[in-house]
């Protein structure tokens, strides 16, 4: 028997409606403590999936007029009843329901624990639990678009059928080492090695594009670096589309980083325009350069502007050397005026290199498909199975270095149990990635992250 939950589904905030969620075994009869239909009928007495209209109150005290919706178990979100009371959405309103709900013998619900509940009721795995989190917090089309893949089990199916792959191969094996007389066909290296290397390349994919698939869910940390002058402030205006961070012509104006999330095609820049690298005797300044080779440190992606209309100086060599070895787009800005940059020392340094003109617009499009290629997210399908948080990717590294350990060990002529422990090993790694068998500190650490209400 669980106790029963209740909390404020939606914001603390003035709005058109304001649903109270309850969820737990005594939550019809709570409900029906608080409100009094306008049929007579007790909610208690209505079938799942019904609304009722009537008045809350809290004792005898009027609250708000308010339709109540009965889930009945296991048909809710939770799997449990539920009842959804929509008030009116006032900040005052909603909280005097929610109070009369809890002084009728209601708990306050934690954060994410609705959503931990149904998890626990077998309604959805912990893949499709963080996806539940990342469609409320989806910042753009592709945020969202994976969120939904997620919801609808497409990695829980991925990673099933990876496990059922290993756990056939480590059945096969068990039965050939316990029973050996027996008629079960001799064991052949190759076809395990075979679906060993199968999924181990099917675990590296989902792996090789996590970088991507965050970039279009989380976003990028993306540090515009460029001397003073050149335009940094200009193209944030110009990615932004509005003015955020002053734009004049005195050189070092920008002197603290402003930071700002912007969209570009379906990649998220957590931006951050930068003081200008250069020199200086102006402290506060300094400290703004400093800042930037902070951020660059930081980063990961560098935009990195070039004024075709100054000749490069050593500013401009410094910000070359800052950037080897990094995931940096070169960008020649003021196109609209005469080029005297030496451009072919740029693309030398940086490869390829986008031509724009921050005032103008010119180049947008052209440096929006080079940020997708950068990040390699023009290769994300967002309709297939992705990996979208940091936990999942550490149980899927741990998984691939077993079955690494497997193969190796098949290559070795190790003996069956050997192989077998890293087996086992990797599909417990899976089994904690969906879900089906993950410690309770990490089911813990997931639903910690949730707001209440969810
Ligand atoms: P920052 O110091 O690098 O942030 O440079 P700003 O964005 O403040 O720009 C410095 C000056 O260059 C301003 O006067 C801008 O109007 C000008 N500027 C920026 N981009 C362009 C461009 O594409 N063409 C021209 N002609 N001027 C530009």
């Amino acid at each position: 028997m669980s106790d029963t939950i209740a909390a404020l589904s939606t914001p603390l905030a003035p709005g058109g409606i304001g649903v109270i969620r309850i969820s737990g075994d005594s939550a019809i009869k709570i409900a029906d403590r608080v409100i009094r239909t306008t049929s007579g009928k007790p909610l208690s007495v209505l079938k799942g999936y019904t609304a009722a209209h009537g008045k809350a109150y809290n004792g005898n005290e009027l609250l708000d007029e308010c339709v109540a919706l009965v889930f009945r178990a296991p048909r809710s979100y939770t799997g449990e009843d539920t009842v959804e009371i929509s008030c009116h959405g006032g900040v005052y309103v909603t909280s005097q329901v929610l109070r009369a709900v809890l002084g009728a013998g209601a708990r306050a619900a934690e954060g994410g624990e609705f959503t931990k509940r149904a998890f626990l009721n077998g309604k959805m795995d912990l893949s499709e639990a963080e996806a539940v989190m990342s469609l409320i917090s989806a910042r753009g089309e592709g945020g969202m678009k994976a969120a939904l893949t997620a919801l609808d089990g497409a990695l829980s199916k991925k990673i099933d059928s990876y496990c059922n792959t290993l756990v056939a191969a480590a059945a096969n094996m068990a039965a050939w080492v316990d029973y050996p007389d027996d008629e079960i066909p001799d064991l052949d290296l190759d076809v395990l090695r075979a679906s060993l290397e199968e999924v181990y390349g099917r675990l590296e994919g989902l792996l090789c594009k996590f970088d991507a698939g965050k970039a279009i869910t989380d976003g990028v940390d993306t540090a515009i670096v460029g001397k003073p002058n050149v335009g940094k402030s200009a193209l944030m205006n110009m990615l932004s589309g509005f003015r955020r961070s002053i734009v004049t012509d005195i050189a070092g104006t920008t002197r603290d980083i402003v930071e700002e999330t912007v969209r570009v095609g379906r990649v998220i820049l957590n931006l951050a325009d930068t003081a200008g690298i250069r020199e200086s005797e102006d402290t506060v300044e300094s400290i703004g350069v400093e800042m930037a080779k902070e951020k660059i440190e930081r980063a990961g992606l560098i935009l990195a502007v070039f004024d075709v209309s100054r000749g490069l100086d050593e500013s401009d060599e410094e910000i070359l050397e800052l950037c080897k070895g990094r995931e940096v787009i070169g960008i020649i800005n003021k196109t609209d005026l005469p080029h005297m940059a030496d451009i072919e020392k740029i693309k030398a340094a940086l490869g390829e290199v986008i031509f724009i003109s921050a005032l103008s617009g010119d180049g947008e499009k052209e440096l929006s498909a080079a940020i997708e290629r950068a990040l390699g997210t023009d290769r994300i399908d967002t309709s297939q199975a992705m990996l979208t948080t940091e936990r999942q990717r550490r149980s899927a590294e741990k998984a691939l270095a077993s079955i690494k350990e497997a193969i190796d060990a098949v290559n070795m002529g190790m003996t069956m149990d050997a192989i077998n422990v890293c087996i086992d090993s990797a599909i417990e790694d899976l089994l904690e990635l969906t879900g089906k068998k993950a410690r309770e500190a990490v089911v813990d650490e997931v639903f910690s992250r949730f707001c209440v209400g969810k």
